[in-house]
């Protein structure tokens, strides 16, 4: 059975560190292994494109340059044979080529896709050559062979599962096959990609579609931690998570995995595992389908919160009103993260603004409407049965300090969540550090 392992930008992002990958993915494991662009190189990709778009040639061809040059650096590092060197060469010759090919008249989002793929297709191709220097077996998998989504930006998980399997029964025998994270084909057959950060997603739909024993996603933390390490002083990596649990952490903040990217190992049954390139024998954090212990496991804060007051002085609870209102946000496409309610107003958060004032201007017609902006979701996040006491009174208790704007508990045994002004939030987060896992 196959194993996935996914690389991050960093973890390719320097010759050096694309040889470090050797120890990780060969040994007789058979492997996918998924890989970034290297990093920086998305960022400059999107660059160009802005440059294109905005018809300016010579600033497009700087950046394209600098990234260039980059490139024939670290390509000088990584191949020690003529060989290699001269195969690395003719593989930036081929991609940068294709990136100046663009012209100004007639760059569309379709060129773009095509230009912000290019930075997979080179470090994998990279990697490969590596390996193959080193007279390590291994397969370069084409993702746009099999990677694809329908006309919902959806993967079309049928017909990866199909054209993965097709494209792995090529190479009977071998057990190390390297393909492109981030880059699909969209329902027209066209280049596509799924997002920026999306190669962890990549990893697990395609753990997903060859069902992989585990999909692992190597970057340069031990894991899941029980709190932001850039915020406060003490943490400690999580050993186990469940789905549910690692989706709230995700959806409300913890940077380490994109909130949809764990969706299609969930579905399939398949573990995750965050692993540490630099501390490869740390056990990380494995997220699967499993009873965890009861208790806290993490805190993780979401910034940029609006939270929106609907007061109505004709009864919120006339039948009818909360609809009226859900169908104001429907409308305009903004979903509605936390919500609390009481006889005569409902609170509710958004975390997209873009429709903010015309939301406001419907819901005006039909309560009153106060809204601030700034503020900060905090969640905490493990087994909190809701037949057990104290869970909420340990939060509470934790922040008593605080002053709290909105407080939601109760809507799953894995969460609950409190708003806070977004200047608070540090605080916060050191007072649950403090309250919850006793570090000072
Ligand atoms: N290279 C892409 C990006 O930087 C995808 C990824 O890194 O996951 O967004
Ligand atoms: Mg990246």
């Amino acid at each position: 059975m196959f194993q996935v392992l996914k690389f991050g930008g960093t973890s390719v992002g320097s010759a050096q560190r694309i040889k470090d990958l050797e120890k990780l993915t060969v040994s007789p494991q058979p492997k996918v292994v998924v890989l970034s662009a290297m990093s920086g190189t998305t960022n400059a990709l999107v660059e160009i494109c802005n440059a294109l778009y905005a018809k300016n040639a010579a600033k497009a061809k700087t950046i394209i340059n600098d990234l260039k040059a980059k490139y024939e650096k670290e390509i000088s590092e990584l191949y020690s044979t003529t060989n290699g060197l001269n195969k690395a060469k003719q593989l930036l010759l081929h991609h940068f080529n294709h990136i100046e090919s663009f012209t100004l008249d007639m760059f569309t989002a379709n060129e773009e896709k095509a230009v912000l793929a290019q930075g997979e297709l080179l470090s994998t191709a990279m990697f490969h050559y590596y390996l193959e220097e080193k007279g390590i077996d291994s397969v370069l998998l084409p993702a746009l062979n099999f990677m694809r989504i329908d006309a919902n930006d959806e993967p079309d998980m049928p017909y990866i599962e199909k054209y993965i399997a097709a494209e792995l029964s090529k190479h009977e025998g071998h057990i190390l096959f390297i393909t492109q994270g981030y880059i699909c084909r969209n329902s027209f057959g066209e280049i596509d990609n799924l997002k920026r950060g999306g190669s962890d997603y990549s990893a697990s739909i395609i753990g997903a579609a060859i069902n992989s024993s585990e999909i692992q996603i190597w970057t340069d933390i031990d894991g899941m931690h029980n709190n932001d390490p850039r915020i406060v002083s003490k943490t400690h990596p999580i050993n186990e998570l469940s789905f549910d649990e690692a989706a709230e952490l995700a959806y409300f903040g913890a940077k380490i995995l994109h909130p949809t990217c764990i969706l299609p190992a969930k579905r399939r049954n398949i573990p995750v595992r965050l692993k540490n390139t630099m501390q490869p024998e740390a056990p990380g954090t494995l997220i699967a389908n499993l009873i965890t212990n009861e208790g806290v496991k993490a805190v993780a804060a979401k910034d940029g919160i609006t939270a929106i007051n609907i007061k109505s002085d004709r009864m919120l609870l006339a039948h009818g009103f909360l609809r009226a209102v859900f169908e104001i946000f429907e409308r305009y496409k903004t979903s509605i993260d936390m919500i609390c309610t009481s006889e005569v107003a409902v609170s509710l958060t958004i975390d997209n603004n873009r429709y903010l004032s015309e939301i406001e201007k419907e819901l005006k017609e039909i309560a009153l409407v106060e809204i601030d902006e700034n503020q900060t979701i905090i969640c905490v996040v493990g087994q909190l049965p809701k037949d057990i006491s104290g869970y909420a009174y340990r939060v509470l208790e934790s922040l008593k300090d605080i002053p709290l704007r909105m407080v939601s508990y109760g809507g799953s045994n894995n969460n609950i969540s409190v708003l806070v002004k977004g200047e608070l939030k540090k605080e916060a987060l050191v007072a649950l550090n403090k309250g919850l896992f006793n570090y000072n």
